[in-house]
């Protein structure tokens, strides 16, 4: 072990990791749970008209009441679409912690005005270090 290799400041998995708590949509307390459940809607869109049952498609609705209600004709306008019942709104991804800032600075970059403030902000620093 040991050699002239420099030891290497931040491991793959490090780095890996800290990625991983930046951009994965965790935590943010009752905000971010409710959010990650789908919000007020769900993820699922449909809900069974007979039993309740919840499904993610028309598809594995119909696949649903195929199996479970094959008595009855399948209906599709009779499964209520919850997503457009609570305007479409499901997961917003509010615990995200990376992503939001990552794309301010990087929409910043685009704009002349964006740029500016950068340099400013660059400058700022320096003068705060001396
Ligand atoms: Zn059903």
């Amino acid at each position: 072990m040991g050699g002239k290799a420099k030891p290497t400041k931040h491991s793959a998995k490090e780095i890996a990791g800290k990625v991983a708590a930046a951009t994965t949509n965790k935590g943010g307390g009752k905000a971010g749970l409710a959010d990650r459940k789908g919000g007020a809607a769900g993820h699922a869109k449909f809900k069974c008209p007979s039993c309740g049952q919840q499904a993610p498609s028309i598809k594995s609705a119909e696949m649903h009441w195929d199996s479970k209600h094959s008595k009855l004709p399948f209906v599709p306008g009779d499964w209520s679409d919850t997503h457009a019942e609570h305007g479409g709104v499901t997961t917003a991804g509010v615990a995200v912690k990376g992503a939001a800032k990552q794309k301010t600075v990087h929409e910043l970059a685009k704009t002349k005005t964006g740029q500016e403030k950068l340099k400013q902000l660059e400058q700022e620093k320096l003068k705060q270090q001396f």
